[in-house]
């Protein structure tokens, strides 16, 4: 069993103000015994300091999102490795980091560990992610991605995101993973969530104008640069047929992915759901092609639009 704590709302203030960097969270579901996994389940209420004190405490498991679509910054960078040589990469990096002025905080995890580096302020999630896979590929870190299978993953994981997107989210530090029912702390401090904290913020933080200087001139590695988007040509309709087109019917909402754009989905807007109005995903390289994460039919969804697919004509 790991330890349990009853940390104080102040405790939780202090994660909070190290680690959240907008207040949408997940909360990582009790291990399935099935199959031994224990998904995170993305939670619509905003997280507050209350989530945080059990999630010190042992009570539940959440993870953070790095990247606030408003300022497409971070509060920190997290560098996940859990390969074979996993530790030794991240020691490599946190001598590196040293070397550049940086103080980087090591966790354990479990099957390797995260590097974790703090911002006095907010940070570019871009200039982040140069810096960081510029560096790994200087030192010889293999970088997941770009034709590698094994390498590190860097948090934030995108460099911008779309506003109403949330990219790729963390486990948060200081926790216990519902996977093995255990806690994962950080090296170099006694094992108590305020101890840990209060190592964490003793640390000498990177400020934006450092990761500037620290990033001049540099690019992203080619290799590991976002592919560019592929503009939808529409096919030439065969003239005198009408083909039903769900982009005109539809409002899509900025939320796409790299495959889909997103819409409310007219048949559970019609049963008032879908107020996120992401059910709906519409493939960008054939919009022809659309269905309703929540499970509506195509022919619900056309009825709900006043376009009922006709069926062939009895004869
Ligand atoms: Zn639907």
């Amino acid at each position: 069993m790991p330890a349990h704590f009853c940390v104080s709302r102040q405790t939780a203030e202090e994660f909070m103000r190290l680690f959240v960097n907008r207040l949408a969270y997940c909360i990582q579901k009790e291990k399935a015994p099935s199959d031994g996994s224990a998904p995170y389940i993305k939670q619509t209420r905003p997280l507050d300091s209350g989530a945080v004190r059990m999630h010190l405490n042992g009570d539940m498991t959440i993870s953070l999102f790095a990247i606030n679509p408003q300022t497409q910054s971070c509060k920190w960078v997290a560098i996940d490795a859990d390969f074979g040589d996993a530790l030794d990469a991240l020691f490599h990096l946190r001598r590196e980091l040293k070397q550049d002025g940086i103080d980087a905080a090591l966790e354990q995890s479990r099957r390797g560990g995260h590097l974790w580096i703090f911002g006095e302020g907010p940070l570019l999630a871009s200039q982040c992610r140069i810096y960081i896979y510029n560096l790994a590929l200087r030192l010889g870190v293999p970088v997941k991605g770009g034709g590698l299978k094994e390498g590190i993953e860097v948090f934030p994981r995108q460099d911008h995101i779309a506003d109403g997107a949330y990219g790729n989210a963390i486990r948060a530090p200081l926790g216990v993973h519902r996977k093995t029912n255990r806690r994962y702390w950080f090296y170099d401090a006694d094992v108590t969530p305020e101890a840990q904290l209060n190592y964490l913020y003793g640390l000498k933080k990177l400020t934006a104008t450092e990761l500037e200087t620290l990033t001049q001139g540099m690019e992203l590695p080619k290799a590991y640069r976002p592919p560019a988007p592929v503009p939808f040509v529409p096919r030439i309709p065969v003239t005198g047929q009408q083909e039903f087109r769900i982009l005109n019917y539809v409002q899509i909402t900025g939320k796409q992915d790299i495959r889909n754009w997103k819409a409310q989905c007219p048949s559970c807007a019609q049963a008032g759901r879908d107020r996120s109005r992401d059910n709906l995903g519409i493939k960008i390289s054939d919009p022809r092609f659309y269905v309703c994460r929540a499970g509506c039919t195509k022919e619900e969804i056309r009825a709900a639009l006043g376009q009922p697919i006709r069926k062939a004509a009895m004869a």
